[in-house]
């Protein structure tokens, strides 16, 4: 990370980053970090590769403490302030960490962590404190971060990218999207994932742009920063489109024009990590002459596949490899398919990581023998761009020889009056190896399941009509608002 290092001292004094109602320039942020990495280091050279665990806020500190990490030559590992104290045991204990930084507000909650895991907690402040020390010379294929996979097929991961990893990622969006010092953007995504430390935080730093954070989501103060003007980038998971489409609906007529007139002077509004519904695209364009570009990314390879800045967005789809991400799409004997034909997406590149955190044998099964990141998301080329129809592991549902996209199935439901939001699961049958069943969230009053199955013949061929139906107030979800869908499945059981 050199270079983004080198890069802040050009961008001086331009604000940096906005937190808490302060804002703070370049300057600041480096000389911070320094202070980090001054305590870290308290009197040694460099901390090679010690995992540095810290629970922080999003925020200036946050950023100064993630920097200051990388500066000691040490690993950072971002937690989150959402997760209750047994998800963060977990990234405790599978970094073997010895020191967790906490922000005041979260000190007491990890304490008992220390007599159990022998790790030490070290309140946010003491590590901020003006120190100075030689930094230690880092090079760039060093490791420079774990984080965790979103655990949405099994238990998280730990994901290890070097600085190397971590500049490609960055640079990848920075050309492709058109990154420049005048840009500003609000992050309000959660720091322990790619979407928001890679794609908002650090391509802005990179670029001698502004980020704001708003720790948590709030749709009128989403709003009310919309209107300002001063935004001219957004980035978000489908799940706050949604919200905000709510917001939208509720609000004034005034109001509505506001929001509108304010979100068309965006320059760029993304939209990823999860399959972005196309009623929900199309509805934020009719709201603000927006169309969200959406891209396909993983905690393994930062971003893969994107919409196309300038041409053309194509609702449903993903569009094509970003720069320096070579992708090919293959069936079962890794035998490249052809155009409209399902397969798997592997990825090569200087954006994929160098493992999975003291994982060896998922890291080798994770790459061919001539080195393709393995993905498990299934996808096809469809007139010229690509299309996501969902992981081989639990949406795409294997029933009576058909191999079905939930995906697709979701996409019709939501097409229908009645339905707000859906998913689809495969359950286990004996007969048909799986059935399709759905989990709907009503719009208003009057679904009936009966009626809806009359009106999916119309949509499509009976075997991709599901067989068995769920209502439910909301979708369950994890942080980053991705539906976790072997909760889906579990619902069925107990029902
Ligand atoms: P785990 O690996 O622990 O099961 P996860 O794969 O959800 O969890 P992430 O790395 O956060 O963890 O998410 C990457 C996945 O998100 C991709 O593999 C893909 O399935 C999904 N994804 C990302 N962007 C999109 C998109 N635009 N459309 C559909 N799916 C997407
Ligand atoms: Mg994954």
């Amino acid at each position: 990370m050199l270079t983004l290092f080198e890069r802040a001292k050009d961008f001086g004094d331009r604000k940096a980053l906005a937190s808490n109602d302060t804002e703070y320039t370049y300057n600041e942020l480096i000389a911070s970090s320094d202070a980090v990495a001054g305590n870290l280091l308290s009197g040694s050279q460099d901390i090679k590769e010690a995992r540095i665990t810290f629970l922080v806020p999003p925020s200036f500190e946050y950023t100064a403490i993630q920097w200051g990490i990388w500066k000691a030559g040490g690993i950072a590992v971002p937690l989150c302030v959402l997760h209750p104290l047994p998800s963060i045991q977990y990234v405790l204990e599978d970094t073997q960490a010895e020191l967790v930084i906490a922000h005041e507000d979260y000190v007491s909650f990890l304490k008992p962590l220390e007599a159990t895991l022998g790790i030490s907690v070290v309140p946010m402040e003491e590590i901020l404190a003006e120190k100075k020390a030689t930094l230690p010379n880092v090079s760039s294929d060093r490791r420079a971060m774990i984080l965790y996979t979103s655990g949405t097929t099994s238990k998280p991961k730990g994901v290890v990218t070097t600085h190397a990893n971590i500049e490609a990622q960055i640079t990848a969006l920075v050309d492709a999207w058109e990154w420049e010092k005048e840009d500003y953007i609000l992050n309000i995504l959660p720091l322990h994932h790619v979407h928001g430390i890679i794609n908002v935080m650090s391509c802005a730093l990179w670029s001698g742009a502004c980020c704001e954070f708003l720790p948590k989501f709030n749709d009128e103060k989403v709003r009310e920063i919309i209107a300002s003007g001063r935004l001219t980038l957004f980035m978000a998971v489908p799940t706050i489109y949604y919200k905000l489409i709510a917001y939208w609906d509720q609000s004034s007529q005034e109001e509505q024009q506001k929001m509108s007139e304010a979100a068309s002077n965006l320059r760029l509004m993304v939209s990823g990590s999860a399959a972005l519904p196309v009623p929900v695209l199309e509805k934020w364009r009719s709201i603000s002459g927006q169309t969200l570009l959406e891209r396909y990314g993983m905690t393994e390879i930062g971003m893969g596949l994107s919409n196309s800045y300038r041409g053309e967005r194509r609702p449903g789809h993903v569009g094509l490899p970003l720069p320096t991400v070579e992708m090919r799409l293959v069936d079962q004997e890794n035998n490249p398919v052809g155009a409209n034909e399902p397969g798997e997406f592997q990825i090569k590149g200087p954006s994929v990581f160098k493992e999975y955190w003291q994982k060896p044998d998922a890291t080798e099964n994770a790459f061919t023998k001539d080195g393709w990141f393995i993905t498990g998301d299934i996808g096809m080329l469809n007139d010229g761009l690509y299309k996501i129809l969902g992981r081989d592991s639990v949406d795409i549902i294997k029933s009576g020889g058909y191999k079905i996209s939930a995906l697709e199935i979701e996409d019709v439901l939501r097409k229908h009056e009645h339905i707000a939001d859906c998913a689809v699961v495969g359950l286990p049958d004996e007969e048909w190896g799986e059935v399709i069943a759905a989990c709907l969230v009503p719009s208003g009053e009057g679904l009936d399941t009966q009626e809806l199955g009359s009106w999916l013949k119309t949509q499509m061929p009976g075997y991709k009509i599901p067989r068995k139906y769920i209502v439910q107030s909301e979708l369950p979800r994890n942080v980053l608002g991705k539906v976790t869908k072997n909760e889906v499945k579990k619902l069925f059981q107990t029902k």
